[in-house]
């Protein structure tokens, strides 16, 4: 017998989110069925206590992946797009914040010929807090990611499953999908999904988020730039700080050896010590960091290129 073959999978992460989950799957169900393809729904338990296990029992068609304790969304999304065996892989929130319904809207922008359609919560159902820190959030990507796209906390999402070859989810990443995947040469795009209040169980997050997402921006800025040669970044301010500290340690010694001023009393010498200091630190990793990556890149068997297809003709 061959296995069932699927083209769309779509995976959704559930932490104590009963009171959803069974409208949430009637909800997929219908959508897709809509749709008249192939499908599998991917459930993802990331360790809820409360019934959500117990809602999915006799829902079908349904592949549960349970977790042995809560690891995090990401950790959720990741399992479950290992799991996946379709074509093209929908990922959605599993709080009937996002609707099933939008799928097709990013189904016909994956036809049109994009790798990842990230959905746009245009008329978003939050908290004044929450859309406050979105906002900020979006603003400071647009400036340190530059994915284009709007609004990528957004979970609605669609993917060609060959995405995932090259990328494993970790941290709270799977909010910066599209730039990490814009990165490798993917192609993005977006379309205005809706988006419903939340009704049954409460948010997983709160002001924590904002300095993860924060750092978890510094850090696909300095992959975006200097991921293949992270020495060109600590190597190169490290070298500038310590030329700086030299510069004002000679000037400091023309003005003792030449002027005979009295340095004791002043602070240029520490100034201009801390900044060889720092600058020779900075170069040094610079060169660890250097290491680091070749091995990143060894290890994983791949290079920092991607290849979209090889044609033989
Ligand atoms: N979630 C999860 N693990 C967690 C936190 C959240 O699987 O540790 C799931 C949660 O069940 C929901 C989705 O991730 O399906 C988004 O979470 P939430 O609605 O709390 O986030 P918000 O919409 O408030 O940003
Ligand atoms: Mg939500």
């Amino acid at each position: 017998m061959t296995e069932y073959q699927p083209y769309l999978s779509i995976v959704v992460p559930l932490y104590n989110e009963e009171g959803n989950v069974r409208e949430l799957h009637r909800r997929i169900h219908e959508a897709l069925q809509k749709i008249g393809k192939p499908f599998e729904i991917i459930f993802v338990d990331d360790g809820s206590k409360d019934k959500t296990v117990e809602e999915t029992n006799g829902l079908s068609p349904l592949t549960l992946v349970r977790f042995r304790k809560n690891f995090g969304q990401t950790a959720a999304f990741d399992a479950g797009i290992k799991a996946a065996k379709g074509e093209i892989l929908i990922t959605l929130d599993g709080d009937l914040q996002n609707d099933p319904a939008d799928i097709p809207l990013l189904l016909a922008k994956i036809d049109e010929g994009y790798d990842v359609v990230s959905g746009w919560r245009f008329n978003r159902k939050d908290t004044l807090m929450k859309r406050f820190f979105s906002r900020g959030a979006n603003m400071l990507r647009k400036i340190l990611v530059k994915d284009g796209i709007h609004d990528s906390g957004c979970s609605l999402k669609a993917y060609r499953t060959e995405c995932f070859r090259e990328v494993d989810l970790f941290g709270e990443m799977h909010r910066f999908m599209p730039a990490l995947l814009a990165l490798d040469g993917f192609r993005v795009a977006e379309v205005k999904v809706s988006h419903h209040p939340r009704i049954h169980g409460t948010t997983k997050y709160n002001w924590k988020r904002a300095v993860k997402g924060f750092v978890d921006m510094i850090a696909i800025w300095f992959w975006r730039k200097y991921s293949y040669r992270p020495i060109h970044l600590f190597g190169g301010s490290g070298l500038f700080l310590s030329l700086l500290g030299t510069g004002v340690l000679v000037w400091m010694l023309i003005e003792k050896f030449y002027f005979g001023a009295s340095l004791s009393e002043r602070l240029w010498p520490l100034v201009g010590i801390f900044f060889v200091l720092i600058g020779v630190q900075l170069f040094i990793y610079g060169l660890l960091a250097d290491i680091v990556v070749r091995n990143y890149y060894h290890s994983r068997g791949r290079m920092n290129y991607s290849i979209r297809e090889v044609r033989k003709q």
